[in-house]
């Protein structure tokens, strides 16, 4: 890695580009935004494991501190609460941009402060980066394929995005952050990294966060009915989150701009994964049907062509192997240690 930013910019100090000892490089400094939430605290883990010096940024709008908790106490390790939306001054190799709820039912909360977040917040942390020399990257969606008219989704895809639906706070602003990524890159020479993320499950997932996997395992444990919206013909591709992970580092550490999709290929109808979750907790789980959302894409696929030729990538874990990995968490947090033992 050539990166012009904290570490190499030391060089500059000491004749000869020699850094002293004692402040030899050990791993990098990395930012990553949203770092408390689902995928940011993954990621996280991963990051410390090799050896890097982390800094988290999270404003807890839906991460929590739990997330992270294990870090405390390591040197190595720093949790900041802050909002991307206010500028933000760091010394940093890298920054992994991941700050923006997720969910739809979080991201259709505040529309305006989604919007807000995926615009200005973006363009702070693209701001950073080029200052500091750090190379950024940037968690895209899926959703910026809107309701897809071209089936599996290939990264040359435009989308068919509706701009004044309930959705777009998040698709147009993701769609949005991309362009201002792209223009950093092109107008201010700064490295960066596009991920299009497709839907993604496991561990530390917000119990109540509305999205259909973390629903399904929560209704399934306590014995409420899987509540399939609309007629559940419509699809998604359910990637875990360690693949997911493994993709964004070699997305970074690689010499690739992207956009890169970055998901499972795996497709199922929303019956059939309810299917899935009664087979992994509860056979005998009710299931019942409700009015569908606004906009709701009907079928969502990835094309991973590209992340397979070029970051050597693809996922490992299917659906049938990785929900009983999310299950044991839940159950954990919904009824707490002693029972997540026996059953
Ligand atoms: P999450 O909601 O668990 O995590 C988002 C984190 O960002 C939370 O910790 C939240 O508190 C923080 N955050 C939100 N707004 C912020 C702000 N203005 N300032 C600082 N922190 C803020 O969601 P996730 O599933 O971990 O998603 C992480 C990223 O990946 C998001 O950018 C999301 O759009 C993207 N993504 C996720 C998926 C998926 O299926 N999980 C799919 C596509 C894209
Ligand atoms: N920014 C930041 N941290 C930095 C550098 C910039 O938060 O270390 C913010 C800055 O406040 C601005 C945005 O990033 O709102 C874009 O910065 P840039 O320097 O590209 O634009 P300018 O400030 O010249 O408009
Ligand atoms: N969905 C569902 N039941 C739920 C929550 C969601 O059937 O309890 C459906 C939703 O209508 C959509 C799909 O599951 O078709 C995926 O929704 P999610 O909110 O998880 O993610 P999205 O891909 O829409 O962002």
């Amino acid at each position: 890695l050539t990166h012009s930013g904290f570490v190499s910019g030391f060089g500059s100090f000491h004749p000869g580009g020699k850094v002293p000892l004692g402040l030899k490089r050990k791993g990098l400094r990395i930012v990553v935004t949203g770092g408390a939430g689902f995928v940011g605290s993954h990621l996280v883990d991963r990051l410390i494991a090799r050896g890097d010096s982390v800094i988290v940024v999270d404003n807890f709008f839906t991460g929590r501190k739990e997330n992270v908790m294990h870090h405390f106490g390591n040197p190595k390790f720093e949790l900041i609460r802050h909002d991307v939306v206010e500028p933000l001054l760091l010394e940093v190799d890298q920054i992994y941009h991941l700050a923006c709820p997720a969910s739809p039912v979080h991201y259709k909360f505040n529309p305006v402060k989604t919007i807000i977040s995926n615009v200005v917040g973006t363009l702070n942390m693209l701001g950073l980066a080029k200052r500091v020399g750090a190379r950024f990257l940037l968690t895209s969606t899926s959703e910026v394929y809107g309701d897809p008219l071209q089936h599996p989704q290939v990264e040359t895809y435009w989308g068919n995005v509706n701009p004044i639906g309930v959705r777009s706070c998040y698709d147009e602003g993701k769609r949005t952050a991309e362009t201002l990524t792209m223009d950093y890159h092109r107008g201010a020479g700064v490295e960066v990294r596009i991920a299009r993320i497709f839907n993604t499950y496991g561990p530390r997932m917000c119990i109540d966060d509305g999205r259909v996997v973390s629903n399904f395992v929560a209704q399934a444990l306590r014995k409420e009915p899987l509540t399939v919206y609309g007629d559940g013909k419509q699809t998604r591709s359910f990637q875990y989150v360690s693949d997911l992970v493994e993709g964004l580092m070699r997305l970074m550490e690689g010499e690739h701009v992207g956009p890169f999709n970055l998901g499972n290929p795996g497709e199922f109808t929303m019956l059939e994964l309810a299917q899935v979750v009664q087979e992994t907790i509860d056979p005998n789980a009710k299931i019942e049907f409700r009015a569908n959302t606004e906009d709701d894409p009907h079928k969502r696929k990835p094309d991973i062509t590209k992340a397979k030729d070029l970051l050597g990538w693809e996922p490992k874990v299917s659906l049938r192997k990785g929900l009983p990995l999310m299950v044991s968490d839940f159950r954990q947090r919904i009824f707490g240690d002693h029972k997540a033992d026996g059953a």
